[in-house]
């Protein structure tokens, strides 16, 4: 009854909220002048099968958790790449002295209004006040957990970053009041350079939405990124597809993949957009990465499984397929690794 009500509330919520602009644009084999969609199309969960899943009663509750490692303070820059997990889809990449957040939240809810929506089971890795500077920040589609408008606004007026997103997100950065000039947004296997890094934003597989009505009016994705050295992709949000392989063949095997293993349960329900640890190990090799790092995991409880299911699934998966777990692994809010793995 309580999901109940808060699908209520949620909903109450979001009708009274503006919804994501609509791109316009002329029609591709992934937009078709009105809304975006998977290739190949995929089949999307029904407001019923979400009803279904809200009442079905298998959710694990995530108890009271005080294991989280504290707080790092991120070196200022770094040529060699490194990852911090900052939680959920929020990393810090350094990669090229270049500092890059990925998908940032420092927002205690999730949500269209700040008092409702998922609320954080632990604290981010990195406080804001010690984030290095930050010059570019990537969003790999609009869902709340992902495109925080309090988060972003704080960025934009402490950091005065680039802001990355896909078709249609210039004029969602520039409802939350950021600068124009600063706003950018790519389509599938479209790249760029920023401060001598190749920035190419690939395909995932997903949705996007903020409100009602304004469903997959946004293109969502993953971005790759490569110095002279090294590469790392960014996954986003995706449920697994051939895109994988598709864009190793298109940009090459990164040196690092960042790849979400959490939000998979029930699977019948979450399949379409969101990756099982054993999928996830599966896109690591269709990708050729050297090392992968888990995301979207343990913060923010959106799905049926535990809070720390994904990362024992992920290591029985790579035990299952022969990968050395440390070729692989679901880094905890503030930890960190180079492309040789983990790190202190
Ligand atoms: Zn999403």
């Amino acid at each position: 009854v309580k999901r109940v009500l808060t699908i209520l509330a949620t909903v109450a919520a979001l009708a009274a909220c503006g919804g994501a602009p609509r791109y316009v644009g002329a029609p591709t084999d992934h937009f078709d002048g009105e809304a975006f969609h998977n290739v190949p199309e995929v089949r999307e969960p029904s407001f019923w099968d979400l009803l279904t899943w809200q009442l079905d009663g298998k959710e694990i509750p995530w108890p009271e958790d005080r294991r989280y490692p504290p707080p790092v303070v991120p070196t200022a820059r770094s040529n060699e790449l490194i990852v911090t997990q900052v939680n959920h889809a929020t990393m810090l990449i350094q990669i090229g002295n270049v500092n890059i957040l990925t998908d940032p939240v420092w927002s205690e809810h999730i949500g269209p209004v700040s008092f409702a929506g998922p609320k954080r089971a632990r604290p981010p890795g990195i406080r804001f006040e010690d984030l290095p500077h930050i010059d570019l920040v990537l969003i790999s589609h609009n869902h709340h957990d992902h495109c925080d408008a309090p988060t972003l606004r704080r960025l934009e007026q402490v950091h005065h970053p680039m802001f990355v997103g896909g078709l249609g997100s210039r004029a969602l950065f520039a409802s939350f009041e950021i600068d124009a000039d600063r706003t950018v947004e790519m389509d599938w296997w479209s790249q760029r350079t920023f401060k001598g890094l190749m920035l190419g934003f690939a395909p995932a597989q997903h949705w996007s939405a903020r409100s009602i009505g304004d469903r997959n009016h946004t293109l969502w994705g993953g971005f790759y990124l490569r110095s002279a050295t090294q590469s790392v992709f960014f996954a986003g949000d995706s449920g697994f597809g051939t895109h994988f392989s598709n864009i190793r063949a298109h940009w090459g095997a990164p040196t690092v993949a960042l790849l979400p293993i959490g939000a998979y349960s029930p699977e019948w329900f979450m399949h379409a957009h969101h990756m099982s640890p054993d999928e996830a190990v599966r896109a690591h090799q269709a990708l050729g990465a050297a090392q992968s790092y888990g995301t979207h995991w343990g913060t923010f409880d959106l799905s049926n499984e535990g809070q720390y299911e994904p990362a024992a699934k992920l290591r029985a998966a790579l035990r299952a397929r022969g990968i050395a777990d440390v070729k692989f692994v679901a880094l905890d809010n503030g930890e960190r690794g180079t492309q040789a793995g983990q790190t202190k």
